[in-house]
């Protein structure tokens, strides 16, 4: 290869390489973990028609795959439905929609074609695995953050001495410094009565928009921009990330139930 045209390679394969690295999601270890206790609250009927779907694997497998297709040009228009921004004293359905969606839409988006007959195979396994993840996503509180900071985004801290952001010690910075496998966490969740169950089941998805939100506001409220975090953060605040980790897997559990009852 002439020298010109590999240093050109070299730079537009570097630069495909930088982009590859995953933007700050509710990290791939509390998605996971989220399908994994889903899994146990599936009906009978559910289970066979996801495991139908998903042809083996499972909902933690493929909990991440809406954030791995940020990687895909052709995925564009889908990054807008991994959150939702709009004024904390006001309404999702009284505020300004994106027209290009937002998680809410996006969430119903996907239950409309697996509850629909006619959807493709092909379809049915892209909307299943978008929609493992995006339960997911809305119970991070601050993909329900403000649109000013992108969701924390542009709030820098340090974690351990590390630059980092907060949004992203929410999604993944606490989660990876417990340094338990999905499986683990899922296996060490709080045990519930049936009636905690039902309590956490209870509600719909703009409901448990409005709980993120609120969540969100107590962390914005509680950290700054330029903070030095580290254990005492998490002392204060890990309960909240595997609280919100479990009520996700229940609550997914719950829609999947419902579209294939
Ligand atoms: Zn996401």
């Amino acid at each position: 290869m002439p020298k010109r045209i590999s240093l050109l390679f070299t730079i537009v394969f570097s630069f495909n390489l930088i982009h590859a690295i995953p933007s700050p999601q509710w990290g791939a270890t509390g998605h996971r973990t989220i399908g994994e206790i889903a899994l146990k609250h599936l009906n009978k009927r559910t289970n066979k028609e996801i495991e139908k779907i998903l042809q083996g694997e499972s909902l933690a497998f493929v909990s991440t795959y809406g954030d791995q297709i940020k990687s895909d040009n052709r995925y564009k228009k889908f990054d807008i439905w991994h959150y939702v921004n709009f004024p904390f004293d006001s309404k999702y359905e009284n505020s300004t929609k994106d027209p290009k969606g937002d998680i809410i839409v996006g969430i119903n988006s996907c239950i409309r074609v697996l509850k629909n007959n006619n959807s493709t195979e092909g379809d049915k396994n892209f909307y299943l695995k978008f929609l493992v993840h995006l339960i997911g996503d809305l119970h991070q509180p601050l993909h329900v953050g403000r649109s000013e900071d992108r969701g924390g985004n542009d709030i820098k801290v340090k974690w351990f001495y590390k630059n980092s952001n907060l949004h992203r010690v929410w999604d993944s910075d606490m989660i990876e410094s417990w340094n338990m496998s999905y499986t683990e966490l899922a296996s060490n969740s709080k045990k519930l009565s049936k009636q905690q169950i039902d309590t956490i089941k209870q509600g719909d998805i703009l409901d448990w928009t409005y709980e993120s939100q609120k969540l969100a506001q107590e962390i914005y409220n509680s950290t700054k921009d330029g903070d030095k975090l580290s254990y005492r953060y998490s002392y204060d605040n890990f309960s909240t990330v595997r609280s919100q980790i479990q009520k996700a897997g229940i609550r997914l559990a719950k829609v999947l139930n419902e579209i294939y009852s």
